[in-house]
């Protein structure tokens, strides 16, 4: 347990690393990529087919081919809806999965929860966290399962979406010349999509080579997304800028692989344990009895949420931070469960407890002292995603892995030859930027296209103050369009795959309703729409980690959070509640607040 004396010395050391790393430009530290920066977003995998241009009708198009926009092919074959057309910018379905090649890259939460309709494919993963290729082979399975390749427009970016009154119909125009028409349209371009680059001095002068983590070059590196040894840098010295999630989980391929790695640290990540293995066969047969994973899902968001559970399915680190919160919660007294700031204090002492543990850790597993107190994260384990990994921390071990911390200050220059941090040039052949993807910014950059629905309205202006929903679903003026994601919704950011599995429900079923009874159009009445989002803003949803918080994409990089942003949360009542509630609501076969056929 900790005492209140380090308590107050943790908390004083966690204010002074995060003041050193507040600049006032925030998020607009990072680079948008267009113009002279454009080939970071090659895509190295699959080369661009020539194709004809699209100007035809169909029933549903698909914008996004990752989780969302597949869970949501599947779903509407299901209900009989196969008229369906799949767009997306990347060369194959997978969307995260496809873009992110990276070596090492796996799931950081338990496969069984998150790879979508594994039951549904008939699908044992390997592991309990399983690698990327199996992953978007899982993708490739589940548009094969449901013959969604069919109609495809891949490396297609959708430019503008925009309703047709007259018609109830959606046009749909892309970079490929495609003008078509659908009569529905559903959105799952996902939260984290926009590949992004540090805002670094220097950045285009550089004269090596270069590349971000979701374009991995193995051309370059040699090896392969599965784990071939990336031979062709041995004799290399490699920077490898960010130390996140993605960087947690290649550094020890590079570290293998490099002849010099430079890992090029402004904040460490937390790192606890991740204890992967292998899934067992017979085990699994046991378990996967009809709606297993729905069981599984639900018992994970239960164990993530406080809610009585008698077991721990998936058992993981996830998890294991809420135990210890709720069990903090569950000894106070009844006075004290209704005061705020009691909560609080039980959420700060099992946060401490928890980092004190994964501090202490890097020393077990560092041996040159001073690298493992660099390696060391000082702030609260939700305020930045917290990693999972058994290796990383092993890798500074390896001779040829030098860390190059920053001290909070990040990379100072690019120069032709290399990377400057702390005043020193490094040469290097090549740098590899683990920056992390645009958050915050205009949802158009993001996401490559407007949406315009009844009388041209954007969807840009129509939320300027704010997300305006039924359900995190669909969209007042936006007939016939349905958002695949998770705000306003269940906001389970610990497994977004449940939020996508259940809102492509929802999109699937009022769609299917809407088809089979013949209804040209279906919108949220303006009441219902207003008084979700009061609901939605009622409650403390998912808060936003504080501006106490070092800076990271999480608090709008330790700069104040934007009115509108507070609209981007949960259900009040968490997400066990909204699930429950889409559900019901689904199954009553009214769609309670929506309008058909009011074109
Ligand atoms: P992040 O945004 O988490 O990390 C970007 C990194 O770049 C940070 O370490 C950041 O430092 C660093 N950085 C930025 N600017 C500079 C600079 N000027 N000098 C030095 N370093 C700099 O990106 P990731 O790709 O790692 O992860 C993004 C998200 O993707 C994750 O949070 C997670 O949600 C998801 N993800 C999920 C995975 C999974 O589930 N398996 C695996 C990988 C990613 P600082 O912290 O100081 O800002």
């Amino acid at each position: 347990m900790t005492t209140t004396l380090d308590k107050a010395a943790i908390k004083a050391r966690y204010a002074q690393e995060r003041d050193k790393r507040i600049r006032a430009d925030g998020n607009d530290q990072y680079i948008h990529i267009d113009d002279q920066l454009a080939h970071y977003l090659d895509d190295p995998y699959l080369p661009v087919q020539p194709r004809a241009a699209k100007t035809d009708h169909v029933t549903v198009a698909i914008i996004g081919a990752g989780f969302a926009g597949l869970v949501t092919g599947a779903r509407l074959v299901e209900q009989g809806v196969t008229d369906l057309r799949i767009i997306d910018k990347a060369g194959d379905v997978g969307g995260t999965w496809y873009w992110n090649r990276y070596p090492g890259a796996q799931c950081d939460t338990a496969s069984m929860i998150y790879m979508p309709l594994l039951e549904e494919t008939g699908y044992m993963p390997s592991e309990k966290y399983a690698h990327a290729p199996e992953i978007l082979e899982h993708c490739q399975r589940i548009a094969n399962h449901y013959d969604l390749y069919r109609d495809t427009l891949f490396h297609t970016q959708v430019t503008e979406v925009r309703w047709e009154a007259d018609a109830s119909r959606w046009r749909i125009r892309s970079n490929r010349g495609d003008d078509f028409t659908a009569q529905f349209i559903t959105m799952g371009t996902g939260p984290l999509h926009m590949p992004k680059l540090p805002g670094i001095p220097g950045i285009e002068d550089f004269q090596g080579h270069s590349f971000h983590t979701s374009r991995w070059d193995y051309d370059y590196t040699g090896g392969d997304a599965a784990g071939a040894p990336m031979e062709k840098l041995a004799d290399k010295r490699v920077a490898l800028i960010g130390t996140g999630a993605t960087a947690v989980q290649c550094v020890p391929h590079l570290a293998r692989a490099c002849g010099d790695l430079y890992v090029c640290q402004r904040t460490p990540s937390s790192v606890d344990a991740r204890e992967n293995e292998a899934i067992d066969a017979q085990w699994f047969a046991e378990i996967a009895s009809p709606g297993w994973q729905r069981r599984w899902m639900e018992n994970f968001a239960a164990n993530q949420t406080g809610k009585p559970v008698e077991e721990d399915l998936v058992n993981d680190g996830w998890t294991d931070i809420a135990h210890r919160f709720f069990a903090r919660l569950a000894a106070l007294s009844p006075e004290d469960m209704a005061n705020p700031a009691k909560w609080a204090g039980a959420w700060e002492d099992a946060d401490l407890e928890k980092m004190e543990e994964i501090r202490a850790r890097v020393d077990q597993v560092v041996q040159d002292s001073e690298t493992a107190a660099q390696l060391k994260a000082w702030y609260n384990q939700l305020c930045k995603r917290p990693c999972f990994h058994d290796a990383y921390l092993d890798a500074f071990n390896l001779p040829a892995t030098h860390l190059l911390d920053t001290d909070g200050q990040g990379v100072e220059k690019i120069t032709p030859a290399g990377v400057v941090v702390n005043g020193v040039e490094v040469a290097v052949d090549c740098i590899v930027y683990a920056s992390g993807f645009e958050v915050g910014t205009q949802r158009t950059d993001r996401t490559g296209f407007e949406v315009y629905g009844r009388n041209g309205l954007s969807l840009t202006d129509y939320w300027e103050k704010g997300m305006r929903s039924l359900h995190g679903l669909t969209v007042r003026n936006f007939p016939n369009a349905f958002l695949i994601q998770f705000s306003q919704g269940a906001n389970l950011i610990s497994n977004v795959p449940h939020n996508i599995v259940e809102s492509a429900l929802s999109a699937a079923s009022v769609i299917g309703h809407a088809v089979a009874t013949g209804r040209r159009t279906v919108e949220p009445a303006e009441g219902a729409e207003n008084a979700w989002v009061e609901l939605i803003l009622s409650g403390l949803g998912q808060t936003l980690p504080s501006a106490e918080c070092t800076p990271g994409y999480y608090n709008n990089e330790g700069q104040p959070i934007p009115e509108e942003a507070h609209s981007y949360v949960g259900h009040p009542q968490g997400p066990v509640a909204f699930f429950e509630f889409i559900q019901q609501w689904r199954d009553a076969g009214d769609y309670d607040g929506l309008e058909f056929d009011q074109a």
